[in-house]
């Protein structure tokens, strides 16, 4: 059986002030979130804050990106470890918007996995077709490549403690979700691509959805049988409505 997992990817949002209301607001509902393990990314410079007001309470810390060097001569990077410093035990890596917007290929993403799995840390792998991919029927070819860059460099087995996040680009930040069942079969895919070579870890590993998830449409989407969560956007920066999708994946 696998935890049900719901993280929440601030992106470049937040100030200090809104930052405690929106943990604080989190932290009050916690109770009824009883299986999810709940997770929130904040940007680099509140993770400070933020590993402070979730100290008490079940709600883990994870960082949106990091670089794949561990320090040195590299201006406005930050390395694994000094995530590790903060806190950190997961980190998003190759969230279409750091593919699309900064370039970053399959080889450079599975570098960065390497990168945080060695420094300890549980990298949250994202893949997901853009909508020209998804109409030329090419979904599982990029889904295959973007996983496949990952398992040549670090092995099958560094996918037992990582989680995948499938994420159809034309559905982030869109207001258009994937139907239960397009995210069940892509999903469905992943998890017999792992099976190809290890039936056991692709059992384990937690494949969530993210892309436009929010309160009313996430319990639908939960109950698929390859769907263990969500990797959620702009509905994380609201109590409310995240809360509703932690308690969705109870
Ligand atoms: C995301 O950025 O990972 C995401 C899923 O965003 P949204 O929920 O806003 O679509």
């Amino acid at each position: 059986m696998r935890q049900p997992f719901v993280a929440g990817n601030w992106k470049m949002n937040g100030t200090k002030a809104s930052i405690e209301a929106l943990v604080a607001g989190i932290k009050a509902g916690m109770g009824a979130v009883e299986k999810a393990q709940v997770v929130v990314c904040p940007t680099f410079v509140y993770l400070d804050q933020v590993a402070g007001l979730v100290a008490d309470s079940a709600i883990a810390l994870g960082a949106q990106n990091l670089s794949k060097e561990q320090s040195g001569a590299y201006t406005g990077e930050v390395g694994a470890e000094m995530l590790n410093d903060f806190g950190c035990q997961y980190v998003i890596v190759g969230h279409s918007e750091r593919r699309a917007i900064y370039g970053e290929s399959d080889k450079l993403v599975a570098e960065k996995f390497a990168v945080a799995r060695k420094a300890g840390m549980t990298p949250i792998l994202c893949v997901g077709e853009l909508l020209e991919e998804r109409e030329s029927g090419r979904t599982e070819e990029v889904v295959a490549r973007q996983l496949d860059a990952v398992i040549a460099l670090e092995g099958i087995d560094s996918l037992a403690d990582a989680v995948i996040a499938y994420e159809p680009v034309w559905a982030i930040g869109t207001g258009k979700t994937a139907s239960p069942e397009q995210a069940q079969e892509v999903h469905a895919f992943i998890r017999a691509r792992v099976a190809e070579q290890s039936g056991t870890i692709a059992e384990k590993v937690q494949i969530l959805y993210g892309g436009s998830v929010n309160g009313g449409n996430a319990k639908e989407l939960f109950s698929m049988a390859d769907i263990d969560g969500g990797l959620i956007g702009g509905a994380a920066l609201k109590p409310d409505d995240f809360l509703a999708i932690c308690t969705a994946a109870n």
